[in-house]
C-alpha cells in the first residue's frame, strides 16, 4: 500500500512543532520542513518516541528564497502528500516608515510568495484526490490590522483571501481537495521574539500555547468549515464559513 505523508513547513518550533506531534499521535507519516536541521532531527526523535513505526523525512530549506519553494516540491514529488500545512512564517513589529526592508522582503517571500507557489503546485497535483487537505496558516492579523504590524498583517490578509478564495474555487468545481485557513491569535512560540527582534520575550495576558493551537488545528482538519479562527472577544476557537465570500459565484467573466 502506498504511504501517505503530512508535510508541515515551519515544523522546527512553535505551532508547527506541536502540529507534527499531534499528527504523529494520529499515526501520520511526516515530512518536516524548516531551516534548522538540528531541531528537525530532534523533533524526529520525539515523533519516534510517540510511534517508532512512523516514517519521518527531514528537509532543511530556507523558504524565504522563492526558488526553494519549487525545489521543496520537487524533492517531495515522489511522496504521496495527504495533507500540506503551510505554517512557516514570521512577523515584523515596526512602523512602515522604520521597517527593515531586507526583513520585509524575506517576510513577504516566505509568508506570501512561497505559500502561493506551494499551494498552487499542491492543488495542481492533488485537487482530484479524495482525503487530501491544504491548511494555510494566517492570523487574526489576517482579518484585522494591528498597529505597528501593518506589513505583517497585510501578508496575512493575503493568506486569508488567497486561501478562502482557493477553497471556494474548488468547492464550485466540486473538487475533493479541502482547503482551509487557520487564524491564531497570540500563541506562545518564538514568533514575538523574532517579530520584535529581541533575545527573549515573555508572553503575558491572553495567549494560547502551541499545543492548544495544534489541538485547534485538528478540529479544523476534521471539520468541513473553511476557516478556523480565534475569536478576539471571547478568545474561543471558532470554525466558520468563508469570511470573504465570492462576490460573484461561478464564472466571473463579464462581472468585473
Ligand atoms: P515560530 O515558533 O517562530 O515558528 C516559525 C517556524 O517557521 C519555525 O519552524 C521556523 O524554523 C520556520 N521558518 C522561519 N523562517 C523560515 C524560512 N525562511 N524558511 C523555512 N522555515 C522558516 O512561530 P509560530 O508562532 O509557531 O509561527 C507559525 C505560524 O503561525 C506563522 O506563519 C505565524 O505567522 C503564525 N502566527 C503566529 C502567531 C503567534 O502569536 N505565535 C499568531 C498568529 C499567526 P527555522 O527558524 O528553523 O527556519
Amino acid at each position: 500500500m502506498e504511504m501517505n505523508y503530512t508535510l508541515i513547513t515551519g515544523a522546527s518550533s512553535g505551532i508547527g512543532h506541536s502540529l507534527a506531534l499531534k499528527f504523529a499521535e494520529r499515526g501520520k507519516n511526516l515530512i518536516i520542513v524548516a531551516r534548522t536541521e538540528k531541531k528537525l532531527l530532534k523533533l524526529k526523535e520525539e515523533v519516534h518516541v510517540i510511534n517508532p513505526k512512523l516514517d519521518v523525512r527531514v528537509i532543511a530549506i530556507d523558504l524565504s528564497l522563492v526558488s526553494n519553494a519549487y525545489k521543496l516540491f520537487n524533492k517531495v514529488e515522489k511522496y504521496n502528500i495527504e495533507t500540506l500545512i503551510n505554517n512557516a512564517g514570521f512577523g515584523d513589529f515596526s512602523k512602515i516608515s522604520n521597517q527593515n526592508l531586507s526583513k520585509v522582503e524575506q517576510m513577504i517571500s516566505l509568508n506570501v510568495t512561497s505559500l502561493v507557489i506551494l499551494s498552487t503546485l499542491y492543488v495542481n497535483k492533488y485537487q482530484n484526490i479524495k482525503g487530501t487537505q491544504l491548511i494555510n496558516v494566517s492570523s487574526t492579523g489576517g482579518y484585522s490590522i494591528v498597529n505597528q504590524a501593518v506589513t505583517y498583517c497585510s501578508t496575512k490578509f493575503f493568506v486569508s483571501a488567497f486561501t478562502e478564495g482557493l477553497s471556494q474555487e474548488l468547492l464550485i468545481e466540486e473538487k475533493p481537495l479541502q482547503v482551509k485557513v487557520l487564524a491564531p491569535n497570540a500563541t506562545s512560540t518564538e514568533f514575538a521574539r523574532v517579530a520584535k527582534g529581541v533575545e527573549v520575550f515573555e508572553y503575558s495576558g491572553n495567549y494560547h500555547t502551541a499545543e492548544e493551537m495544534a489541538t485547534f488545528v485538528l478540529k479544523l482538519y476534521e471539520s468541513s468549515k473553511c476557516v478556523g479562527r480565534v475569536n478576539l472577544d471571547t478568545f474561543e476557537f471558532e470554525l466558520l464559513n468563508p469570511i470573504f465570500p465570492f462576490r460573484c459565484q461561478g464564472s466571473t467573466e463579464g462581472n468585473s
